[in-house]
């Protein structure tokens, strides 16, 4: 077992308020020592990683994407749109959507994020057409393959046009169809393997593509299980006035007649709410995941992330799809956050170490891990390690400040559980242009099917 000490980094980030200004011990993929300012590791050192030109950061977090919405970035009949026209024009071209392209779809969005410091993702995959029935199991083992820790959601379709519904009949599935692969899904991969990498949650897709049914179902199967729950909600005004004529209930009023409104539910976007409402969420403690870029792609709103954070709700941060970002990269989304917000609050209200604290610690709690996000004794090794070494960081002077408002984007070393995966920008675990080929050429056979 080897002991390895990253030292002497030139700024490190631990989201917490401990010292590891000379660096951190790592054992067997566990952070075992932080080593303050001046001193020396206490552990027998095997190894030493010089980290002098490095600005450490916990692993980034990522908490809600569709990972299969790569394959139609900048879709033409999708551009300037809102969100249910985007939805509308693009549920017919999803709906083609192959086991191999689903495949390799989500390796390139797992290795972008992971090429911008990213070390655990969620994604929220509800599109299960014909013959992808197995699309969680695919998801599955690429994370597996490539060594990332993965919330997969299993996410769910079951109201479709004809019963008042946004998306198609072709993308839609029975209750009883979606509830038996839930259910096999958590026993078959939820906290499985010994190195904390997969997890399962129940994401019925929002409340204009599901059934109240499927909602309480969920709901239910998710209490059994203690498993997590995570939807879209409060993203647009056009959904508050689905929910008000199809329910005659405000967004969350519905989420809780359905059972949803307790701290195992993450809310995707969650903009829309009103005073109580926030309240509401933070007593319950449910988990927000703030996605600046979608939010002002589409045209959506600004999430009010320090009323959430004082009524006591999780904030974390995520991508999104896409096709709606239209990028992975999380470490700018962490920019982005800083930027909306500052339109949103005071400049001292809201700061570039709060923006990473959405990304690092913040992100953990949304999804309920007390394992990751913080650089903390006991904490698992992962780790994002930036260089200021390009063109927009020469003449920075705080390094941490430099990360986030020079616009940092690629990591230069990465992490996970104690594993090197990304060294001088480089992918270890494959052949990236290999994959970009891939990747292209099923983007392109989607559009021509
Ligand atoms: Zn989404």
């Amino acid at each position: 077992m080897t002991t390895l000490w990253i030292r002497n980094p030139r700024a490190i980030f631990t989201a917490n308020h401990s010292d590891a200004s000379n660096g951190i011990v790592i054992i067997d993929g566990i952070i075992q020592e932080l080593v303050g300012f001046g001193q020396k590791p206490t552990h027998i050192i095997d190894q030493e990683w010089d980290a002098a030109e490095h600005v450490v950061l916990p692993g980034l977090i990522n908490t809600h994407h569709h990972f299969y919405q790569t394959l139609t970035r900048a879709c033409p009949p999708a551009l300037n749109k809102k969100l249910f026209p985007w939805l509308q024009t693009l549920y017919p071209i999803w709906a083609k959507l192959t086991p191999d392209a689903h495949q390799v779809a989500t390796e390139l969005a797992m290795v972008e994020l992971l090429l911008s410091g990213c070390t655990t993702v969620a994604d929220h995959h509800y599109l299960f057409p014909a013959c992808l029935e197995n699309a969680i199991d695919i998801q599955a083992n690429t994370a597996l393959a490539l060594g990332m820790r993965a919330t997969l959601t299993r996410g769910s379709m079951s109201l479709s046009q004809k019963d008042g519904g946004l998306p198609p009949e072709s993308v839609v599935q029975t209750e009883k169809t979606i509830l038996a692969d839930s259910e096999r899904l958590i026993r078959q991969y939820h906290q499985q393997d010994k190195d904390g990498l997969l997890e399962v949650a129940l994401a019925p897709c929002s409340p204009f593509s599901v059934t109240p049914d499927i909602m309480i179902a969920s709901a239910e199967l998710a209490e059994t299980y203690q498993v997590r729950l995570h939807t879209h909600l409060a993203e647009t005004e056009d959904e508050n006035a689905f929910c008000l004529q199809r329910f005659g209930q405000r967004p969350l009023d519905y989420l809780d007649a359905v059972g949803w409104l307790h701290d195992r539910t993450w809310l995707a976007h969650g903009i829309h709410f009103n005073e109580e409402e926030i309240q509401r969420l933070g007593a319950a403690q449910t988990g927000i995941c703030h996605c600046p870029s979608s939010n002002m792609v589409l045209a959506s709103g600004i999430c009010r992330i320090n009323e959430l954070k004082a009524a006591g709700a999780p904030v974390g941060l995520g991508v999104d799809g896409s096709a709606s970002n239209d990028h992975s990269n999380l470490m700018q989304e962490v920019r982005q956050a800083l930027l909306i917000q500052r339109l949103r609050y005071e400049a001292d209200e809201f700061t570039h170490t709060d923006a990473l604290t959405l990304a690092t610690k913040g992100s953990a709690q949304v999804l309920g891990r007390n394992d990751i996000g913080e650089i903390a004794v006991g904490k698992r090794a992962d780790l994002a390690l930036f260089k200021l070494d390009e063109p927009r960081f020469s003449g920075a002077h705080d390094p941490l400040a430099a990360l986030v408002l020079c616009g940092a984007s690629q990591a230069d070393a990465v992490m996970i559980g104690g594993h090197w995966k990304v060294k001088n920008k480089q992918w270890l675990g494959g052949n990236i242009t290999e994959l970009m080929l891939r990747h292209s050429r099923a983007s392109k056979t989607l559009f021509s099917v």
